[in-house]
């Protein structure tokens, strides 16, 4: 019930349209009592045999004009009550992600993306329906539901009570059928979205699937899901398929009660004929205020579970947080400190970096190797506080980077990830990225840079060529020197590189290697890389194991003193040699 404030922001803002449009509903309601007087009239006046054309003419027009009311009403009602509900969804759905987006790097390790879509599905859905639809049940159940009892109790009171034995049992099987269907409707999203997931799957890896001659193989499977998907709607539909014939059957009940009861007492002239008719009608008008009853304690409960999923992930706290006093006056210039670093993505698991201690100056350029797994990309995550260090500290200029504003922080620093990512758009747009606000000449600088230029005035569009879902138009090596480009065009005093040159050949990563080489210097630079030669050059070298640093030093030092170095390093020279001819 608490996190019921969360939505209490979006009525108060729309608390005028919530009440316009609450009177709305009511007046509907009324306008719908007010017909069953009219036909009470019409019945009595033809009873008695006093009915001529004009009257007649007259009671037509009333319904007539109560319909047309009746209509713009529920127009209004909709957009004001509905519209309201909308609104809500909005505001939740856009505070939820910009809430998550805050979220560490951790919290996405351990969260699955499709879980976080259900939240920005579902339960925004269930929380919509609720505060939309859950208040027109409410209100009508109430008011339409006391009024019409009110309204046959005046008409006679021991019709009314045996008229409504049945009701009760509408509410009921609403509630029922109402919490079975939702659930079954849930499954039917789920197997349909698990088709679709098969769907997306299958083509996205279609060179798999042809290269290994795996079609039957995906037709099978999309047949067992598309089955599946059928069984689920055809369980929906034996729960809606009972659901109406019940709600009839129960209403019917009433019915002939009715038709019983009150048809003697119109014999016995306790009632009229009119008010017989009358009472039928406002019977008819029952059956949804009851089954409104039963529908609305579901919506409420379900809004109510949905509201705390959602309020609980507002909740959580961004492990990565600014600091609490931010330092003023940061240092334009200085070098970077790692300060006895350990970091363990999971606690009590082996750390994958422990005791990291080095210094680099300035405008150095600092060089990372080691086998997969040794810990140099989480070396590089540290840096720019994707991770924050557990113990040890990183300075950059002599000050903790845990003490700057985040956003200073990541400004100083360009980082080129191992996964070269795109988002869906063009090239340029994907260069800007990395700075917003570069112009052309820029643009065409960074390029040339990262050896991307020439390829890209190739590329069908040039620079405004849409690279398609993560870049799927575009080669590995192209990939990976878009993402060089966009870190070289953003004016930033540290380079992260990990492993820049991996998926280029040799001739380019060369040529990428002598741009990161012009840029010493200007900037300090850290290269992870696998490819030894790409480091040779660089100021200090640092030899990964196991999460340690094995050894440091120089090309020329590690080549006499570190065996894997020397090793690794001549290895990787025969095979060029090998490969250039
Ligand atoms: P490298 O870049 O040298 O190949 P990494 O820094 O990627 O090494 O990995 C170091 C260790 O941390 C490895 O044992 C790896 O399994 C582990 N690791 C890396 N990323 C994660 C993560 N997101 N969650 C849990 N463990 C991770
Ligand atoms: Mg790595």
């Amino acid at each position: 019930m608490k996190s019921y404030r969360l939505v209490k922001t979006y009525f108060l803002e729309k608390l005028h349209l919530v009440i316009i449009g609450i009177i709305c509903l009511i007046s509907v309601d009324m306008i719908q009592l007010f017909i069953p007087r009219i036909i009470k009239r019409a019945v009595d006046d033809l009873t008695a045999f006093q009915a001529d054309t004009r009257s007649l003419l007259t009671y037509a027009l009333f319904i007539i004009a109560a319909a047309i009311c009746i209509g713009i009403l529920r127009y209004f009602w909709r957009r004001c009550l509905i519209g309201t509900s909308r609104r809500i969804e909005e505001g939740l759905r856009n505070r939820l992600f910009s809430h998550i987006q805050t979220l560490s790097a951790s919290y996405f390790d351990k969260t699955k993306t499709g879980d976080l879509m259900a939240h920005a599905t579902n339960d925004i859905a269930n929380v919509r329906m609720a505060t939309g639809m859950g208040i027109v049940a409410a209100t009508d159940a109430v008011f339409l539901g006391t009024a019409a009892v009110g309204f046959m109790c005046y008409i006679n009171v021991r019709l009314t009570i045996f008229a409504l034995i049945p009701m009760p049992l509408i509410a009921f099987c609403a509630k029922y059928f109402s919490k079975r269907m939702h659930k079954m409707y849930r499954r039917v999203q789920g197997a349909f979205a698990d088709m679709t997931e098969v769907v997306r799957e299958r083509f996205s890896g279609i060179r798999i699937v042809k290269a290994y001659n795996l079609e039957e193989d995906s037709e099978r499977r999309m047949e067992e899901s598309s089955k599946y998907c059928i069984r689920q709607n055809l369980a929906l539909v034996r729960i809606t398929g009972s659901f109406f014939p019940l709600m009839i059957l129960f209403t019917n009940l009433s019915l002939a009660a009715v038709v019983f009861l009150g048809g003697r007492q119109t014999i016995t002239t306790d009632i009229t004929s009119g008010d017989f008719v009358a009472f039928i009608n406002y019977l008819n008008l029952m059956t949804w205020p009851m089954m409104a009853l039963g529908w609305v304690t579901n919506l409420i409960q379900r809004g109510a579970a949905s509201l705390d999923r959602i309020d609980k992930i507002l909740k959580t706290q961004p492990e990565i947080k600014q600091p609490e006093k931010a330092v003023s006056d940061m240092p334009e210039e200085g070098g970077i400190r790692f300060e006895n670093v350990s970091y363990s993505y999971e606690s009590g698991s082996s750390p994958a970096l422990s005791r990291i201690c080095f210094e680099i100056a300035k405008g150095q350029t600092l060089g990372i190797v080691g086998p997969p797994g040794s810990g140099k990309t989480t070396l590089l995550n540290l840096l720019p506080r994707l991770y924050d260090v557990e113990e040890g500290a990183i300075q950059i200029g002599g000050t903790d980077i845990r003490s700057m504003k985040l956003e200073d922080l990541r400004d100083r620093i360009s980082f080129v990830a191992q996964e070269p990512f795109l988002f869906s758009g063009t090239v340029r747009d994907n260069l800007l990225f990395g700075n917003p606000g570069a112009d052309e000449e820029k643009l065409v600088e960074a390029a040339e840079m990262a050896v991307f230029h020439d390829e890209i005035r190739e590329l069908p569009n040039g620079y405004q060529t849409i690279v398609g879902e993560k870049g799927v138009i575009l080669s590995g090596g192209q990939k990976q020197r878009l993402a060089l480009a966009r870190a070289f065009i953003r004016e930033s005093s540290v380079l992260l590189l990990d492993d820049p040159v991996s998926q280029v050949d040799m001739d380019t990563g060369s040529a990428i290697i002598d741009t990161i080489r012009s840029l010493e210097g200007h900037k300090t630079i850290f290269i992870a890389s696998h490819r030894l030669s790409a480091l040779r050059h660089a100021d200090r070298i640092l030899v990964m194991e196991k999460g340690m640093i094995r050894n440091s030093g120089t090309h020329e030092q590690l080549m006499e003193g570190d065996d894997y170095y020397s090793r690794t390093f001549r290895l990787q020279e025969m095979e060029e040699a090998k490969n250039a001819f």
